[in-house]
């Protein structure tokens, strides 16, 4: 049976970060679902955080103005010591990533170029034209590809094996041939990013159903303020693309469907600018009120920065309208209306990546250190993925040279490898029964629909029994065909257990946080109540269904205050 010390399982930003700084005496192996290059991180656009105080705006930026716009944009759920970590050293990573060789725009004095993004107070977002995540994926695979990192693609893990309290290694699905394997391993990173498409609306790419997330759960780890999804403002309308925040950042509008810029309602003094959740509900309101286009979306305008702007700075967003939607965003404003984007729940790790699993670690979007609490700034979590992925890399390497390790007997493995191939055995006995994909169709209504932007007691209830009732049906579900091989079906099978866990422990944890914050809006509790709800809720898996806890939210010196923009 094949053995490692380390293994890595997502070959995003957070994963390859974590493969680069794992000392090069130990066996560590890379698996990924997909072609690492195709992981989720390559389509971040607009950039990635760190105050190097380049553009002449942002001379007086310094990391604990950037800790402060953190700690405020995440309505003070955050970890204050956690946020502190992540932005003084962002300063040097962003030079580090340059060092390697990534293609960073850059002002005409050669330094890296820096544009504004929602909820900061200075220009300190660090680009590649419109195409950041792509530059910075290929910069890193690269750098694994020299450092002769092995890689396991198109490998799929479906289990979690925790043996006597200490993590010892997975299974996969090896989605090529068909076969199952199981894997040792003295230590496992999971950098398996986010559950997007547990939603209709959603940026996220289609492999993005977060059974890393479901995996953990599984296993006894908790998940940490799940309730927390964000929904980006800017999608194109339709087709769900994202059009980044950085389209806002050169200077675009928002209009209503009377042509008025309607952010002087919600947010006048930084219109725009504001943090995603406060835009994304205007935006919503507005079409609520009557004042969308068509009742579905409003327009995003950049016609006024011109041409020669458009081509050099956004020239994905420009194609993406031409190609998606048949015209030049120069000439014509863009149909925009919300949809979900990220993660800010996940696994409860700590500040260095560990969970409560000896040997068990987690890292990016799939993780919740917690450094976005309730709501997330814009290039802030291109900068999370490559902080704490380089920190979980570090600290598993500690935690294996310093002997904390197991290798577990082959038993062991075998054992949950079999209770796997059970599964598939009994699926492939069946020839009829409910269609995978229908159900995820269902239950990415239910949850547009019930724990959306906007949430309450009644939707949230009904939609726990909903989900009960898929999770029997899935009982159901049968694979239309019968070969293995590049299976799909079987894939969305696999992952589908994960994603009715993770849509229930979101609208669990939406129901029981009776309070508003970030991107957390219950319209039945408008106000935040920090008395109450200044609190972690983490929720753990047990045959009767979750179970809620709460952990103390970590203040330093920035203390809750009412969030004004
Ligand atoms: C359209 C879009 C634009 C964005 N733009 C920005 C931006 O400009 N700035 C910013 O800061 N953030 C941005 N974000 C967010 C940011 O890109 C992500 O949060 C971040 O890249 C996540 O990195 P990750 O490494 O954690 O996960 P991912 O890049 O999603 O990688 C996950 C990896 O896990 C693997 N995997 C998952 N499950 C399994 C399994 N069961 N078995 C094996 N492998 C598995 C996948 O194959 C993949 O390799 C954007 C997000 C989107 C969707």
């Amino acid at each position: 049976m094949d053995c490692h010390d380390i293994l890595i399982i997502g070959g995003g930003l957070a994963g390859l970060s974590a493969a680069l700084k794992i000392s090069s005496d130990l066996k560590v192996a890379v698996i990924s679902k997909v072609h690492p290059l195709r992981s989720h991180s390559v389509a971040a656009q607009g950039g990635i955080n760190a105050a190097l105080g380049n553009n002449p705006d942002g001379k007086d930026d310094s990391w604990e103005k950037h800790t402060c716009d953190t700690i405020k944009g995440s309505d003070f759920l955050a970890d204050q010591d956690a946020v502190e970590m992540m932005c003084k050293t962002a300063i040097p990573v962003l030079y580090e990533l340059d060092g390697l060789g990534a293609p960073f725009s850059r002002f005409p004095d050669g330094s890296i170029a820096q544009r504004p993004f929602g909820g900061a107070g200075f220009p300190r977002t660090c680009y590649a034209a419109d195409r950041t995540g792509m530059i910075l994926l290929h910069t890193l695979f690269e750098q694994c590809i020299k450092k002769g990192i092995a890689f396991y693609n198109e490998w799929l893990v479906t289990n979690l094996i925790i043996h006597e309290g200490q993590c010892v290694g997975v299974v996969v699905y090896d989605i090529a041939s068909g076969k199952t394997h199981s894997i040792k391993a003295k230590a496992v990173i999971f950098t398996t990013g986010g559950y997007g498409r547990v939603y209709l609306r959603s940026t996220n790419a289609f492999i993005n159903l977060g059974s890393g997330i479901g995996m953990a759960y599984r296993a006894g780890i908790p998940l940490k303020d799940m309730e927390f999804v964000q929904f980006h403002p800017t999608s194109l309308f339709g087709k769900n693309i994202l059009i980044t925040e950085g389209a806002r950042g050169e200077g675009g509008y928002l209009l209503n469907n009377k042509g008025r810029r309607f952010m002087e309602d919600y947010a006048p003094s930084s219109m725009e600018l504001a943090p995603r959740d406060i835009i994304a509900r205007a935006i919503q309101t507005e079409i609520n009120k009557g004042n969308g286009i068509e009742d579905k979306y409003v327009h995003l305008d950049l016609r006024h920065l011109g041409r020669k702007k458009i081509e050099k700075r956004l020239p994905g967003i420009q194609e993406i309208c031409i190609y998606f939607a048949g015209f030049d965003p120069v000439e014509k404003v863009i149909p925009i209306q919300p949809a979900q984007h990220y993660s800010m729940g996940g696994i409860d790790v700590d500040e260095f990546c560990a969970s409560l699993v000896k040997g068990f670690f987690a890292a990016g979007e799939c993780a919740c250190v917690s450094v976005h609490g309730a709501n997330r700034l814009g290039g802030n979590s291109l900068l999370d993925a490559v902080v704490f992925g380089k920190i979980s890399g570090e600290s598993a390497s500690n935690f294996v040279e310093g002997g904390g390790g197991k290798i577990a007997g082959d038993n062991i493995l075998f054992a949950e490898a079999k209770r796997w191939e059970q599964k598939i055995n009994d699926l492939m006995r069946k020839d009829s029964g409910e269609n995978v994909y229908d159900l995820l169709y269902q239950l990415k209504d239910i949850m547009s629909i019930k724990a959306g932007i906007f949430r309450i007691k009644a939707d949230l209830t009904d939609a726990l029994s909903q989900i009960a009732l898929l999770r029997e049906k899935f009982k159901k579900a049968f694979i239309s065909g019968n070969c293995f091989r590049y299976c799909q079906e079987f894939v969305t099978i696999s992952e589908f257990d994960s994603m009715l866990d993770i849509a229930e422990v979101i609208v669990f944890g939406a129901l029981k946080r009776e309070e508003t914050r970030g991107s957390h809006y219950r319209l039945d509790f408008q106000k935040r109540d920090d008395t109450s709800w200044l609190k972690h809720t983490l929720v753990n898996w047990s045959e009767k269904g979750p179970k809620v806890s709460f952990k103390d939210v970590k203040i330093g010196k920035y203390k809750p205050v009412e969030r004004k923009y």
